[in-house]
């Protein structure tokens, strides 16, 4: 089966913004509908200069419009662009972001809740990947979230992906922050170089390293110990691969991280512990989340596909074989054919994995 974006393709936007020659006008509640709609639109703003308004923003959520950390990615997008904007207020579905130069330096932003820091990184670090200039962000917020992206994901599975197409970015975790206290904190340094090259990303090769982490703030050690247990019976790791970190939160966390590295890729799953979930089904969710990694022999797993989607357009071109083509990635393949004069195509192959090929011109 062959799934293929359709470049400028027009969603219907209500008559929020004056309607000013050059917007590109998308509606948030498209494809997937979420989060990503937005950070995707508002990275794509920055890298193109094109000015956005965006409407129905997560209007299908339980609890639609912009949340915190929503508004924290306009922020940051808003700083680093020199952006005006209306419409970033709590709850907002209608947002209109008009940028106007891409600024340097060193930046700091705050969630201000358990809100993802990555996922705000994650907003403007496409843009500031090519071009010129150094750029510093300090991200406060949480480094360890359901449904984004876990630290140890963004800095071992995604930023050396973008360091072998030729970025230059560095990370650091500065202090862990789990759901629901918050208060973790990242460090982002990124240098822009003249241009990406296209990714190829096409076979895996042999496994070369894995390794489990369980991450444990505040909370008692029999935990990491049994979800170390599970890890080891499932997956017929031994004891010694799998480190239990105590680690220092301002309130209660725990994370079972999963990675393997082959020659030429890596994932990292992940399952967060939480109020009322026993330690050994936390541990089997990990194990699950990457069992579809193992059982598959494409080198980029399912969430890493989506976020590389924007890489891969910003580079021009390129191909990878995935694991999965999810709502994720087809929703920020459409997004990316509004903005730019490139497409998508997505084959899917005999056992579930899929080839993605990025090409200028239509998909
Ligand atoms: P949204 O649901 O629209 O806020 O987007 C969530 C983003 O987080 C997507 O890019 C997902 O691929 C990413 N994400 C969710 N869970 C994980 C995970 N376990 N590991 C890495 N990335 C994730």
């Amino acid at each position: 089966m062959r799934w293929q974006s359709r470049p400028g393709e027009r969603s219907p936007c209500p008559g929020y913004h004056r309607r000013m020659p050059g917007f590109l006008e998308l509606d948030g509640s498209m494809g997937e509908g979420g989060g990503q709609v937005l950070r995707t639109a508002l990275a794509l703003a920055l890298v193109t200069g094109r000015p956005l308004a965006l409407s129905r923003i997560r209007a299908g959520r339980s609890r639609p419009g912009l949340l915190r950390q929503h508004l924290t990615a306009v922020q940051a997008a808003a700083t680093i662009g020199d952006a005006q904007v209306e419409g970033a207020e709590p709850g907002s579905q209608h947002l209109v972001f008009q940028p106007r130069r891409r600024r340097q330096g060193s930046f700091r932003f705050d969630v201000g809740s358990a809100g993802s820091a990555l996922l705000v990184v994650q907003t403007v670090l496409p843009a500031l990947l090519v071009g010129a200039g150094e750029v510093e962000l300090v991200v406060a917020g949480g480094t360890h979230n359901p449904s984004a992206p876990p630290y140890e994901f963004f800095a071992r599975a995604y930023v050396p992906v973008l360091q072998e197409m030729g970025a230059r970015v560095e990370c650091e975790l500065v202090r862990h922050g789990s759901h629901p206290a918050g208060g973790g904190c990242v460090r982002i340094s990124v240098r822009a170089v003249p241009a990406l090259a296209p990714p190829s990303l096409r076979t895996r090769g042999p496994c070369s390293a894995r390794r489990g982490t369980i991450l444990l703030a505040n909370l008692p050690r029999h935990i990491a110990l049994r979800e170390s247990a599970v890890v080891q019976a499932r997956l017929g790791w031994q004891e010694a691969e799998i480190e239990v970190r105590d680690v220092v939160a301002h309130g209660p966390g725990n994370a079972v991280l999963l990675e393997v590295q082959h020659a030429t890729a890596r994932e990292v799953a992940c399952a967060f512990g939480r109020r009322g979930v026993r330690a050994e089904e936390v541990a089997g969710e990990a194990v699950h989340a990457l069992e579809a990694y193992l059982h598959s022999d494409a080198p980029v797993g399912e969430h890493l596909a989506d976020q590389l989607l924007l890489p891969m357009a910003i580079a021009g071109g390129g191909t990878l074989r995935a694991v999965a083509w999810s709502s994720h990635a087809r929703t920020n393949a459409e997004v990316i054919a509004r903005f730019l004069p490139l497409g998508f195509t997505a084959e899917a192959e005999a056992g579930g994995t899929v080839t993605v090929t990025c090409r200028p011109g239509a998909g």
